[in-house]
């Protein structure tokens, strides 16, 4: 494929490396070949040039954490309790649920990160063929893993064979954008034995894992008082940390949960506004920095958020700790901006270098406009990203080179199509329906 040169106005190829001054990013093959200040000094005959001189250049955000078909459901059970809102809206909704409900739910979760400048996402749900399927129509990138439960021995079964289907069929499809990981659900809905189960079938496939650990209060205290110990010390004692893990949520850690996670490189999900609707608490951000371990942002999904606007969670994950622990350094903007994006590809286990503009990395790029008014005036870019742009500002999208948004315009989703289809399925899964 030819090489194709994107001119820009101002570039953040990372939170230490800004520049705030015109400049030019090449790529073939989905890949960053090169970046620069000023007019590119290479030969321009064999290269189709893409001229945006009043945008910044950002590397694609990284949604750590969502269940995608859940657009669905966003907005059909809002400030009620966890367990009101799990068992009187969100199950019996999620039982009427088809594949086909599953693909255009997961085409408007698209939908909407596209335009809100996230390139690569999470998802653990169910119908996962036809979720994938929407994923690789869309041309964003992703980590997707079928939700696993095991209760009885039948769903545990199926939990399996669904996760082997899956791989078999989706591992590293749509040209290396798919990538298959398992998903247990947490250890309050999968038992030790299980989770023992999920850890080596991740060893024989060679995947990693994704599973919600330590959310609420109370998932802790009811796993203390049923196996002795955190859900954290849990999985590890399941034989699941000895595995790559991407955890969600982490709310309520001890020092000795936090200690471990950092041994055992565990990667975390922190979902600042899901955290908050669904009265969860705040996750020790600052203190799982601190201790090194590796922390990206997600947004779970619409129905606890509602949105999956990750700039809206940049914001929070870059300002909620400052307010909760009274510190206004406690996560600068650099921090946030890097949990957004490089930290957040290694939570989703993506090769080094992504989540960056740096060459060598995949060409995931986000282009956010100068003339808006959360751009005036700019002294320090990187303050403008994270303090004061939103999806509102996002006006090119790129996957893998790949043009998925183009001047505000999404270039592969017919999106009346989906507002037909969502229009269709809200009437069938309405909660008068
Ligand atoms: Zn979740």
């Amino acid at each position: 494929m030819s090489q194709v040169l994107l001119e820009v106005g101002a570039l953040v190829l990372s939170a230490d490396a800004v520049i705030p001054e015109p400049g030019y990013i090449l790529w073939q093959d989905g890949v960053i070949l090169a970046v620069g200040r000023g007019v590119y000094p290479g030969p321009r005959d064999q290269v189709e040039v893409i001229s945006r001189p009043r945008a910044v250049a950002i590397p694609g955000l990284v949604n750590t954490h969502g269940h995608a078909a859940m657009t669905l459901l966003r907005g059909i059970g809002d400030d009620l309790p966890l367990q009101a809102w799990l068992t009187e809206r969100i199950y019996p909704t999620e039982a009427k649920l088809t594949g086909e409900a599953v693909y255009w739910g997961t085409l408007l979760a698209c939908w909407e990160m596209i335009q809100s400048g996230t390139t690569c996402f999470t998802d653990m749900y169910f119908f996962m063929h036809d979720a994938a399927r929407a994923v690789e129509e869309s041309g964003l990138r992703a980590v997707l893993s079928w939700g696993m439960v095991g209760f009885d021995e039948q769903n545990r079964t199926q939990g399996i064979r669904n996760s082997r289907s899956f791989h078999a069929q989706w591992h590293r499809a749509a040209q290396g954008r798919i990538q298959v990981t398992l998903g247990p659900h947490a250890p309050y809905t999968c038992p030790p034995d299980y989770l023992a189960e999920v850890a080596e079938l991740s060893a024989e496939l060679g995947v990693p894992i994704q599973i919600h650990l330590s959310e609420t209060k109370r998932e802790v205290d009811e796993c203390i008082a049923e196996h002795g110990c955190t859900p954290i010390r849990l999985a590890e004692r399941c034989g699941l940390l000895n595995r790559p893990v991407l955890a969600a949520h982490c709310v309520h850690l001890t020092e000795e949960d936090i200690a471990l996670l950092h041994e055992r490189d565990v990667r975390v999900a922190h979902n600042p506004q899901s955290n908050l609707k669904l009265a969860s608490g705040v996750a020790p951000v600052v203190e799982l920095l601190r201790a090194g371990v590796t922390v990206g942002i997600g947004t779970d999904g619409a129905a606890s958020n509602n949105n999956l606007d990750l700039f809206e969670e940049l914001r929070l994950a870059a300002t909620l700790h400052k307010g909760v622990r009274q510190d206004a350094t406690a996560v600068t903007a650099g921090e946030a901006f890097t949990m957004a994006t490089s930290a957040g590809a290694r939570c989703v286990f993506l090769p080094d270098g992504h989540g960056t503009l740096n060459p060598g990395a995949a060409a995931d790029i986000v282009l956010l406009s100068l003339d808006s008014v959360h751009f005036l005036p700019t002294y320090d870019l990187l303050s403008n990203v994270v303090y004061a742009a939103g999806a509102g500002d996002v006006t090119d999208v790129f996957v893998a080179g790949q043009p998925l948004l183009r001047q505000g315009e999404p270039v592969t989703l017919d999106v009346e199509r989906i507002r037909h289809e969502v229009r269709r399925l809200e009437a069938i899964l309405g909660p008068q329906a």
